[in-house]
Order: C-alpha cells, then sequence, then structure tokens
C-alpha cells in the first residue's frame, strides 16, 4: 500500500517537471531563421522540422522569389540572408537556452511593472550602503540621489514638455577605494540588473575587440534576456580612463578616442541591436532590440595622472596676481582629486561630448589606515564575519586583537591597491589557522595577535574550559 502511493508520488513528481520545462519553454519567444527577429516583432511564425521557425514575411518574400521565373538560384540565395550560407542537415535541433529572447511579460496581475515603489528614497539607499560600505560618505550620497533621479526620470511623463535631463555617472577614485563594489551594492539593494565592462576590451567596430554594443548585450544576459528588465538596468564601465585619446600618436586611435564616440549614442539613449546570449553578431545568433534611454550608466576609473593636471591649473591659477602661492602648495594635498574639473578631464583625454553625457562627476578618496581597519571588521559582510563564520562552524572562535588589525592594515597601505589587498593578505595568514585548528577537538578558542601578522609570535589558542596560552612563543 504504502509502496503504491511512493510510486504515485513519483509519478506526478515526474508530471510536474514535465510542465515545468515546457512552461519554462513557453517563456522564451521564437525567433525567425532567416531575419533572426523575435516572435514579438514579426508576427506569428510557420514552424518546419528540426525546430526552424520563419516569419511570415520571410516565407512570403521567398515564395515572390520563387514565383518570378526570371530569377535564378544564386539570386534567390541572395535575397535571403540567412540561406546562402546554410546546411540545413548541420542545424542544431534548438537555439541554446542562453540565445533565447525572454517574452514579454503579460498584461495580466503577474505582470510586475517598474515603479517608483521599488526606489527608496535617497536617504534610505545611503543608509543601506552605509551597512556594506565604509567612508566615501560624499560619493554615496552622490551615488543615492543620482540614481533616485534616474528612476524617477524614467517614470517621469513628458506631457507638460519638460524633459529631464539623463544622469549618467563618471567616478573617479583609486584602485581598490570601493567604486565597483559601490555599483554592485547599490544595485543589489535595488534588485535591478547590472552589467560590469572593462573599456580596455571595447574597440572601434570592426577591430579586434569588442564593439561598443556588447556592453548592452552583456546586461540583457544578466537580465536573463528580459529586455524589459534589461531597459531598467545598469552598465558599469570600468578602467574608463583607458579609454582616453592617446596623445601624439598619428594612426588612428581604435581603441581611445573612437571608443568614446562609439559610446556616445548608447550613453545618450538609442535603440541598439544586439545578439542575444553572444557578444558578436552572425548569421545564427538571434538578434533583438533594446533601448538604452533609461539604462543607468556608470563609468569609473583611477585616472593615474589627472593629480598632475590638476595642481598645473591650480598652480597657474594661484601665480597669477598679488597672491601668487608657493608652488608646491597643493604637493600634499591628498584630497586633490576632489578638485577635478571638466577643462581637467578633456586635458586628460576625455573628449567634450562624452563628459557632456556624463553630467554627475564625483570623485572616491584613497583609503586610510583606520579605513582599512574598519572594513576589515564592520561592514554588513565584513571579511574578518566570514572567517569567523567558517571557524564558528567548527565550533571555534576567532578574535583579532587591534594591533592585529593594524598591522594588516599597514601591510596593504604598503601595496597601494587600497582594500584589495586586505584579503590576500588575510588568506596568508589563516590558512595556517584554517589548517591546524580542526585537528584539535579540545581548542575553543583563537586570538590573532600583532605579533603573529608581525611574524615575531604566534596566536593565542585557548581550550575549551582552560586558562589561553601562546602558540608558538618563543620558538
Ligand atoms: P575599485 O575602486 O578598484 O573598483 P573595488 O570596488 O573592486 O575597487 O574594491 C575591491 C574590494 O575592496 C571590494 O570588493 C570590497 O570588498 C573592498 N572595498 C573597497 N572599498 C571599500 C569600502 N569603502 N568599504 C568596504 N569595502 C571596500
Amino acid at each position: 500500500m504504502s509502496d503504491d502511493k511512493e510510486l504515485k508520488e513519483k509519478e506526478t513528481a515526474v508530471d510536474s517537471g514535465e510542465t515545468q520545462d515546457s512552461r519554462k519553454d513557453d517563456e522564451y519567444e521564437k525567433v525567425c531563421f532567416l531575419c533572426r527577429r523575435p516572435e514579438s516583432k514579426t508576427g506569428p511564425m510557420i514552424t518546419l522540422p528540426q525546430n526552424i521557425h520563419i516569419c511570415m514575411e520571410c516565407m512570403q518574400k521567398s515564395f515572390d522569389t520563387m514565383n518570378n521565373s526570371n530569377i535564378n538560384y544564386n539570386d534567390l540565395m541572395s535575397n535571403m540572408p540567412n540561406m546562402g550560407m546554410v546546411d540545413f542537415s548541420n542545424i542544431p535541433n534548438k537555439v541554446p537556452q542562453r540565445q533565447r529572447i525572454r517574452k514579454k511579460k503579460k498584461e495580466d496581475g503577474t505582470k510586475q511593472e517598474f515603479s517608483m515603489r521599488d526606489v527608496p528614497p535617497p536617504h534610505r539607499i545611503k543608509a543601506m550602503l552605509d551597512e556594506y560600505i565604509i567612508g566615501q560618505e560624499h560619493a554615496k550620497k552622490v551615488i543615492s540621489v543620482g540614481v533616485y533621479n534616474h528612476y524617477k526620470r524614467t517614470l517621469a511623463d513628458r506631457q507638460d514638455g519638460v524633459e529631464i535631463e539623463k544622469s549618467n555617472m563618471l567616478m573617479i577614485g583609486p584602485t581598490g577605494s570601493g567604486k565597483t563594489y559601490l555599483v554592485q551594492t547599490l544595485a543589489k539593494l535595488l534588485n535591478v540588473p547590472l552589467a560590469i565592462t572593462d573599456a580596455t576590451s571595447l574597440t572601434e567596430a570592426g577591430y579586434i575587440g569588442d564593439d561598443v554594443e556588447s556592453v548592452v548585450s552583456k546586461l540583457l544576459a544578466v537580465a536573463d534576456n528580459d529586455v524589459e528588465r534589461a531597459e531598467h538596468g545598469i552598465i558599469f564601465i570600468d578602467e574608463i580612463d583607458k579609454i582616453a585619446k592617446k596623445r601624439n600618436t598619428n594612426q588612428r586611435d581604435v581603441s581611445g578616442e573612437a571608443v568614446q564616440q562609439g559610446l556616445l549614442k548608447l550613453l545618450e539613449g538609442s535603440s541598439v541591436e544586439v545578439p542575444v546570449g553572444a557578444n558578436s553578431k552572425n548569421a545564427m545568433v538571434p538578434m533583438t532590440t533594446v533601448n538604452t534611454s533609461h539604462i543607468l550608466f556608470i563609468c569609473g576609473g583611477a585616472f593615474p595622472d589627472l593629480e598632475d593636471v590638476i595642481k598645473e591649473r591650480l598652480n597657474r591659477q594661484s601665480s597669477i596676481g598679488f597672491q601668487a602661492d608657493l608652488k608646491d602648495k597643493y604637493d600634499d594635498d591628498k584630497d586633490i582629486l576632489s578638485r577635478v574639473t571638466v577643462e581637467d578631464l578633456r586635458k586628460f583625454g576625455m573628449v567634450p561630448e562624452f563628459l557632456g553625457r556624463l553630467p554627475i562627476i564625483f570623485t572616491l578618496q584613497g583609503l586610510t589606515r583606520d579605513m582599512l581597519v574598519q572594513i576589515l571588521e564592520e561592514p554588513k559582510n565584513a571579511i574578518l564575519k566570514q572567517y569567523r563564520k567558517l571557524l564558528a562552524m567548527d565550533e571555534v572562535k576567532l578574535d583579532f586583537d587591534k594591533g592585529a588589525l593594524e598591522a594588516i592594515a599597514d601591510q596593504a597601505m604598503k601595496k597601494d591597491t587600497g582594500a584589495r589587498a586586505l584579503r590576500a593578505i588575510l588568506e596568508e595568514y589563516m590558512l595556517d589557522i584554517m589548517y591546524e585548528i580542526p585537528k584539535d577537538d579540545s581548542i575553543g578558542e583563537v586570538v590573532i595577535t600583532r605579533e603573529y601578522i608581525e611574524h615575531t609570535g604566534g596566536p593565542k589558542i585557548i581550550l575549551r574550559g582552560q586558562e589561553p596560552y601562546l602558540l608558538g612563543a618563543g620558538e
């Protein structure tokens, strides 16, 4: 009796699995084999064997061509873009999952339209960012207001003729100061798709490398090929300083100025045809149209020599007139980047039209030792909390004394890669701890000391129910 019941349960499980699969299939659109447009654009399609779909328009075109008795075979092929080079026997049975376009959601109760209810006010966005990001108060404030206004703009009606300008952003700050992390955290909190691209991988269309539209294709992939979701997403283009205009060159600048030019229309907002699930357009990849006018673009870069450009300008200004200052007045100014102007960025090699499309420019500070110590222990998913959790699974308590944290921060400062160095340094010291501790069940607590980090002693080990002792002390 109970066996029967089990069997029945299994059968229903299999059944529901099948329906789930077919429901998944239903979520995707058919794509015309010839013109590569999805069903939402072409209307109903005819399905041929091998899972090939052809839209009515292409079907009609082929009939017209065939009915025209003057036409020969070569003309027929050239009239159908995908046909000439295709061997039907090689066609895969199904388009790969990642190259399928998600259907638009129906206008019933299930449709979840993006609304202002999804975007908290700036002070709430900032408060949420505060839980993860240490310092960078100004940057967090600017980005919170910028994002809030951006989504307001996308949802505002334009009947009164007032069109709010797009608030794309340019973020300037040293390596490891949290630029990428800030954008990642923001996208996670707002639950919008985020694509991160490196500007160095981009080149002018037609050259080796990705063309600028590949960034939109990437966002579409992150949004699960759901065009509507992608159109409310964020694209972060890192290392933007690397596409500055190359100086002293008389060759065509395919990875610098040309990329800036190529990005202009994306930043401003335009409809682009992007391949689905691939970063190059070719005959077999389905295409879809994404409008970028509601996509928020955030560019970031370290702009390494920008400080000199700013200093030069400030020195020039202050050396004019009666109140001429000393020439090296700005040499020790740690926060000189925050004095950046559009003029400085132009001098650095950014094209004026490009800068014009990034109206919000703000800077992040280089991290100080104190900030690094805070980063180690305070954020919601701080590295120390992660190690504590790992050891807690072995029922061992992990602690760091203040001196140890300072010593780790000091080592990170020397590497000059901001907070990025912290994990690598900690990993090195925690390796032995995580290897040795599980060997001995009697260990109840480990305290990492400054001496252990500076290689002059060991960590403090506390056995369950006993007095602490120093491991390796006096060695
Ligand atoms: P970059 O400015 O070069 O883009 P990242 O954002 O990639 O630097 O920072 C590297 C890592 O350092 C992040 O993943 C994050 O864990 C940490 N980090 C950097 N800055 C901060 C900060 N201000 N607060 C908390 N963590 C930070």
